[in-house]
């Protein structure tokens, strides 16, 4: 096996990424080698690329980034049960302690010192990792290896979408980011009667209607009063997923929801902001943060969902060779994208 490898690192306290040799990582009794085929480029990379106050608050120098991946196992430590040489594998990238009370009753999601492949430990845009046997995900055959790269995101839009029951109610999804879309690909899938998209980037209105998103609208030229009327909705949506990190698609959601509505909020705003609480008291809303996936019941529930036809695949917009990792960065920054991929063979 080769000493050295490449790997997308940031190396530097400014903005960029660069394409390094590194070491060769070597997995310790209860790991596993992974030879990496495919990456997806989250916003998250995209945060350490410019090297915001997150990033510079949370990402040490250097670090290998990335923790959207699908690979081949090729090695592993003696004890290693269940996974074995040769399987196509993805994995969970919130590596827990085990140990903590949440930890303990079966809550790894809700750990509290959890790291993050590719934030706070060295990550998957490398041709090798190492992962804990724990978080490793075996793939199905049927499932193909783009697709398993970007099981993280997919499970985000699972874990969101499936926090409330949705089947039969009316659910509003605030930004049509490509965790938006796949969230309202999911409840219109399992059956929510009306599925409402909304986003401020035509371009994104357009990929979600490839998608097959019927009803997706950029909330720049509509008012979500006048959506609701168009589709002859008159008491107000029962499900909310907030998926755009925007203080003022929150705020405008919780004004069109009905009295006992339920809110999933995934999308990170970039700074505090205020929200109506009267509203919200009012309406007896109720309203549920969402960070990562459940551990592992999202996982188990997504491959399930995927196996009996969901079909995703238009996410996936862009694929570079790893080796053009700035092109692919270029275009993310400019948002007009959906999933892009990274090939690593
Ligand atoms: P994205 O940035 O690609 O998409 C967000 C979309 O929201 C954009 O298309 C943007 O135009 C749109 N938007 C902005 N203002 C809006 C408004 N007022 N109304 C409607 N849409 C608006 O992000 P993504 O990769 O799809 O992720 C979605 C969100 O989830 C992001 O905020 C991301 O940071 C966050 N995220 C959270 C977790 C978690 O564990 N909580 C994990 C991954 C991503
Ligand atoms: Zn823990």
């Amino acid at each position: 096996m080769k000493n050295t490898i490449k790997a997308i690192v940031k190396n530097e306290s400014k903005i960029g990424l660069a394409l390094e040799d590194v070491s060769m990582p070597e997995c310790d009794d209860e790991s596993v080698l992974i030879k990496i085929k495919k990456t997806g480029i989250c916003g998250t990379d995209l945060h350490i690329y410019k090297w915001d106050e997150w990033a510079q608050k949370t990402v040490s120098i250097p670090t290998i980034i990335g923790h959207e991946f699908s690979g081949v196992v090729c090695d592993k430590g003696k004890n290693v049960k269940n996974i074995q040489i040769n399987e196509r594998v993805s994995a969970e990238g919130h590596i827990v302690c085990g140990y903590c009370r949440n930890c303990r009753a079966g809550r790894g999601q809700l750990c509290r010192n959890t790291k993050g492949i590719g934030v706070q430990i060295s990550g998957a845009f490398s041709e090798y990792i190492c992962v804990p046997e724990t978080n490793v995900i075996k793939i199905p055959d049927d499932i193909d290896d783009d697709i398993a790269a970007i099981f993280d995101p997919l499970g985000n839009a699972f874990h969101t979408a499936l926090s409330f029951g949705v089947i039969g109610e009316d659910v509003l999804i605030t930004g049509a980011g490509p965790i938006g879309i796949m969230a309202a690909k999911i409840c219109q899938t399992i059956g929510s009667r009306k599925v409402i998209l909304t986003d401020i980037n035509s371009e994104r209105i357009n990929l979600a209607k490839n998608l097959d998103i019927k009803l997706s609208y950029n909330i720049k030229k509509n008012t979500l009063e006048s959506i609701m009327e168009l589709n002859n909705m008159k008491e107000g949506f029962d499900i909310g997923l907030e998926m755009s990190g925007s203080g003022k698609a929150f705020n405008d959601m919780i004004k069109v929801m009905n009295n006992g509505g339920k809110i999933a909020i995934l999308g990170i705003s970039p700074t505090a902001f205020e929200v109506n609480w009267n509203e919200i008291i009012f309406k007896m809303l109720e309203v549920k943060g969402i960070y990562g996936r459940e551990m592992y019941e999202t996982w188990y529930k997504m491959i399930a969902l995927i196996q009996s036809g969901l079909n995703i695949k238009n996410i996936i917009t862009h694929k570079f060779h790893f080796t053009d990792f700035q092109k692919a960065f270029a275009i993310m920054k400019e948002g007009n994208c959906g999933k892009i991929i990274l090939e690593w063979s």
